[in-house]
């Protein structure tokens, strides 16, 4: 089977070295599925994107914009930094959004920094939530759904507590689950 590569673009600003970290965290996580993570363009965040009523982006049209720019065969993970809603679920937020099965994910950061919080800036914890979520949304462009176990990375967090309480990695059942359908899903893709 070919190896496959995730490529992590960015809208808004995000540090150099968050990216590098988490490039380097994917890498781990989706071995031996993926060979590598490269950090990719950034791009313009869709001015229609914005929805004034909710001082929120819309995250069905920004992966959908997302998806348009795929070329080659590389799995696409757009960092934001900017906070996201999603019309297809009655939720005040989410942390991201993905194809399932697909390849496009969205993670965004805003609500994964504790500074949102009001708490100081911690760049290990910012670095452990944005790597439970990355890890999460891309599961679901394997084609996992969410896992009722509250520990696994595919659990769905409600807030950022669920998000603390999960582990970076794939329960048992997942990770069988994620081996047995990447197989299908890359095939679904060429
Ligand atoms: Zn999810
Ligand atoms: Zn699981």
């Amino acid at each position: 089977m070919k190896c496959l590569i995730i490529e992590i673009i960015t809208i808004g600003e995000v540090k150099r070295r968050l990216l590098e970290d988490l490039a380097r965290e994917l890498t781990k996580a989706y071995a031996p599925l993926v060979e590598s993570c490269l950090i990719g363009a950034s791009l313009q965040m869709p001015p229609a994107a914005y929805n004034a009523r909710r001082n929120q982006y819309n995250a069905d049209l920004i992966l959908d914009r997302v998806l348009h720019r795929i070329t080659g065969e590389n799995l696409v993970l757009a960092l934001l930094t900017t906070d996201l809603y999603t019309r297809s679920r009655n939720l005040n937020f989410i942390f991201g959004q993905a194809q399932c099965p697909g390849r496009a994910a969205l993670v965004s950061l805003c609500r994964l920094d504790p500074t949102f919080y009001g708490a100081p800036p911690d760049r290990k914890l910012f670095l452990k939530r944005a790597t439970k979520e990355v890890i999460h949304e891309l599961g679901h462009t394997f084609g996992l759904w969410h896992c009722a176990n509250p520990s696994c990375v595919m659990s769905f967090s409600n807030s950022i507590l669920d998000v603390d309480e999960k582990k970076p990695a794939f329960c048992k059942t997942c990770r069988r689950k994620l081996h047995r359908q990447t197989t299908l899903t890359i095939h679904v893709w060429r």
